[in-house]
């Protein structure tokens, strides 16, 4: 599949031809509802329900504790307002690098009377387990931290996380969306409550997401209609989405280690080609562990927007910060939590591989920076002031 220059896949991935093969028939002659009685209902929701078991598969859940809704956001926000006001009161902790599909389901929680700790990281990306012990309250009700960052790749020590609000008896949930498909993920061995996560970013299609609810765990639903998903997501499901899904699942568990091991060595081979050839530059999130696939960058004394810009012109595309959040001009939140200045926050890239990337990629990747970074910094008033005048 040709989808050359593009290193954007924390931002979404294409759909794998496979997982489309298997979707189509699903617009056309397979599009019965499958709450239909008929037999041709009755077969698409045996191919629905595969692909449920194929997703939980992927993350070491049954079948019965995945929910199907419209996107990772209202994954999280099932999971978050979902549990929260099931408990009607209480107090509950996010760290401050989640996506605004948690930080934003928080604070709105937080208007209607729910307590609100949001935990710091360290300078390398980290939430501290010693940290989440002192912020937990008798009143805590509900822990929700990232399993791994879209901005900077950093993996939170999700195990001790979970143990230490389990046994604190508060619920854990863990937006997932980047883990799911780059690391291993069994919720049971972990001892999740509840995680969330999306298709689009699993060479699936967009519009999907998934929440695995523990067994006998309740939530209040969002959503209200015919009772699809427990009554907990009403609506007709989007049975081609969910069939790709399953399918993009099953590719996973085969390919994963494969990919990530691949995309580790030409992230570190970018890392060390970048520090060789250009100067001043920032590894945001710096420590192991971290996604194979990302890597986060500030050039100092240039700006983010601009080199966008110009390695647009060579094809090339990236992003800085995250996509949600790349058409504002602030800084990213995930920078300034990581202790990054306002201006090294500002000249952030993010490179993000998948399983399309190639060495012809790296290599224009590697061919087109070093200039353009060099250039932007000949008119840059701040990186002049810094040079030794002549
Ligand atoms: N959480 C994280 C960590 C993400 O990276 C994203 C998407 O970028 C989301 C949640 C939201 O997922 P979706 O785009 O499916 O709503």
């Amino acid at each position: 599949m040709n989808v050359s220059n593009y290193f954007d896949y924390n931002a979404t991935t294409p759909v794998d031809p496979r997982v489309l093969e298997r979707m189509l028939p699903f617009f056309t002659e397979r599009f019965f509802n499958p709450s239909s009685f008929y037999r041709q209902a009755g077969e698409v929701l045996a191919d629905m329900e595969g692909a449920r078991a194929e997703l939980a598969k992927l993350i070491g859940a049954t079948p019965d504790e995945i929910l199907f809704c419209g996107s990772g956001t209202e994954s999280d926000n099932l999971a978050i307002l979902g549990s929260a006001r099931h408990k009607g009161s209480g107090h509950i902790i996010t760290s401050a690098i989640e996506h605004p599909a948690v930080l934003n389901t928080c604070k709105q929680l937080q208007k209607e009377g729910f307590g609100l700790t949001i935990l710091p990281i360290d300078s390398h990306g980290f939430v501290s387990p010693e940290d989440l012990k002192k912020a937990l309250r008798p009143d805590t009700i509900l822990v929700s931290i990232m399993w791994a960052n879209n901005e900077i790749g950093s993996i939170q020590p999700i195990a001790e996380l979970a143990k230490i609000t389990r046994e604190h008896g508060a619920l854990f949930h863990t937006d997932a969306v980047q883990a799911v498909g780059k690391l291993p993920v069994d919720v049971e061995a972990i001892g999740i409550d509840l995680l969330s996560f999306s298709a689009h970013k699993i060479y699936g299609p967009k519009g999907l997401g998934l929440l695995y609810k523990r067994r006998g765990l309740r939530l209040k639903a969002l959503v209200f209609g015919g009772g699809h998903e427990k009554g907990l997501r009403s609506g007709t499901e989007n049975v081609a989405a969910i069939v790709g899904a399953g399918e993009a699942a099953r590719l996973l568990s085969a390919e994963m280690a494969d990919d990530a091991m691949r995309l580790r060595q030409w992230r570190d081979h970018l890392q060390e080609q970048i520090l060789a050839v250009i100067p001043q530059v920032l590894i945001n999130g710096d420590q192991e562990p971290r996604l194979a696939n990302t890597l986060n960058i500030s050039i100092r004394h240039i700006e983010g927007e601009s080199m966008l810009a110009m390695l647009e012109q060579f094809g090339l595309a990236l992003s800085s910060g995250s996509a949600c959040s790349s058409k504002s001009l602030d800084p990213s939140h995930v920078l300034l939590a990581l202790g990054r200045a306002h201006e090294d926050a500002h000249g952030s890239l993010r490179i993000s591989m998948g399983r399309f990337t190639n060495e012809t990629d790296i290599k224009q990747l590697l061919t087109h920076l070093p200039p353009v970074a060099a250039r932007l910094r000949q008119i840059s008033p701040f990186w002049r002031n810094q040079q030794p005048q002549g």
